[in-house]
């Protein structure tokens, strides 16, 4: 145990290994804290998806600078990442929505972003296990990616560490010491660590820890889910990424069988102080008949799933973060200096973990990051009080309308 670091980092899920990993990079000797195990909660759970062209300019470029560092994620830490390069193709199933992918088209192009129309017939070549019935419109982006999400916040706790950072499991913050210059030390049942400086990346606790920080966050944890099948013959690691708009549904390749999750419309919404002091995100109850129910909507397109042969391998599920707006929520506690948070993932949080863990170590260090943050900075729920019922009524919103651009 250490008694002190330039910064404490408390989490150890994509956020907080990330923004650790950098954090050291700058120089700073930085402690990285877990309450249970290092990147055993959420971020193992993840499907790994990516998802480039977002509904502003601000969120498109942390998107593609979070796939440009997973694509050189190895030979910049030295730690393994199987990175997946398949493309993604998106589906409208109305008019609605197929406007909204001529937005995307549009949006992409500005960015340099590639992504265009194709017809369901070349959708259905790149993706043999698509119907083409009820299919309105389909968009084709060829740089959209996996990941396998269990190595990336385990491969930056590594190169943290390679760096001279502290890795900490087994060891929850459970108090701060703040003095009236503001943040003086994390205190742990093992000791307390005199800092000037404390991230929040306590994933479906953050509220929880920016509460004792004495902030209070706009975040609710919102189980997601997903199911993986057996292996099926034919089904390859080249498949893209499927998502169907309306449905609020995803399919990709995992090994050797089909992934599929999505958003329902009712997601189970938990009170992270009310867990059990041990509670472990396996404990989490889950329920499949959502992703049953999820897959039947998909029917006329994957029909594959309604095949009474195929077996599901494996069902997971984990706690994100929603916001009000779906935007992720990273930036400094407001009235507590050297408090910073990182939180707010909006089941969007590891894909962007190695922007955003880059950019925040930038503002801690230099006040600034090369990044704009601003759209997504705490700042913009500052002095906008809303109650619980409220609180979580539009996190569910945000939450059930996850696929639609223009909040995307
Ligand atoms: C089924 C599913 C599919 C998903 N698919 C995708 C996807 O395709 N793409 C994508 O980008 N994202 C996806 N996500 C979302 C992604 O998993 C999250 O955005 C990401 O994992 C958030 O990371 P985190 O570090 O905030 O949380 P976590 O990984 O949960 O890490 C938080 C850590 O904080 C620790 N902690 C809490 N309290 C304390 C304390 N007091 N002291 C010390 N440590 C503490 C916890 O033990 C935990 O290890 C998905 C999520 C799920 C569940």
């Amino acid at each position: 145990m250490i008694d002190a670091a330039d910064a404490v980092v408390v989490g150890s899920g994509a956020f907080g290994s990330s923004v650790a990993y950098h954090l050291a990079r700058h120089g700073l000797q930085v402690a990285l804290l877990d309450r249970s195990r290092l990147a055993s909660q959420t971020s193992p759970r993840a499907a790994g998806l990516t998802s480039q062209v977002r509904a502003t300019p601000a969120l498109t470029a942390i998107a593609r600078r979070a796939v440009v560092k997973l694509a050189t994620f190895t030979d910049e830490t030295g730690q393994p990442l199987r990175f997946t390069q398949s493309g993604a193709l998106k589906i409208a199933r109305n008019e609605r929505d197929a406007a909204q992918l001529g937005r995307e088209v549009e949006r992409g192009r500005d960015a340099g972003i590639p992504i265009d129309f194709v017809s369901t017939a070349e959708a259905r070549r790149r993706l043999p296990i698509l119907r083409e019935r009820g299919i309105a419109a389909v968009t084709w982006s060829p740089t959209d990616c996996n990941v396998e999400p269990a190595e990336l916040p385990i491969g930056y706790c590594r190169a943290a560490e390679k760096i001279g950072a502290t890795l900490l499991p087994h060891t929850p913050a459970i108090g701060f010491e703040i003095g009236p210059r503001g943040v003086e030390g994390v205190r742990t049942p093992q000791g307390t660590i005199a800092t000037r400086v404390v991230v929040d990346a306590a994933g479906a606790w953050s509220r929880v820890v920016a509460e004792s920080l004495g902030a209070s966050l706009q975040v609710v944890p919102t189980r997601h889910q997903l199911f993986i099948t057996e292996p099926i013959p034919g089904v390859v690691p080249e498949f893209p990424i499927a998502r169907v708009i309306d449905a609020h549904v995803y399919v990709r390749h995992e090994r050797g069988g089909l992934m599929l999750g999505g958003y329902e419309s009712d997601p189970l919404q938990v009170d992270a102080a009310a867990l059990a002091p041990a509670f472990e995100m396996a404990d989490l109850p889950l329920d499949i008949e959502v992703l049953r129910r999820l897959a039947a909507s998909v029917a006329d397109q994957f029909p594959i799933f309604q095949d009474s042969a195929i077996r599901i391998a494996e069902y997971r599920g984990g706690l994100p973060m929603l916001t009000t707006d779906d935007r992720y929520l990273v930036g400094p506690l407001p009235g507590i200096a050297g408090a910073w948070v990182m939180s707010g993932c909006c089941v969007g949080g590891l894909s962007a973990s190695p922007a955003l863990g880059e950019a925040l170590a930038e503002w801690i260090v230099d006040g600034t990051s090369e990044i704009d943050l601003s759209e997504i900075s705490t700042a913009r729920f500052a002095g906008r009080e809303i109650d619980e019922a409220e609180l979580r009524e539009r996190c569910r919103r945000a939450y059930a309308t996850h696929y639609r651009a223009d909040r995307d």
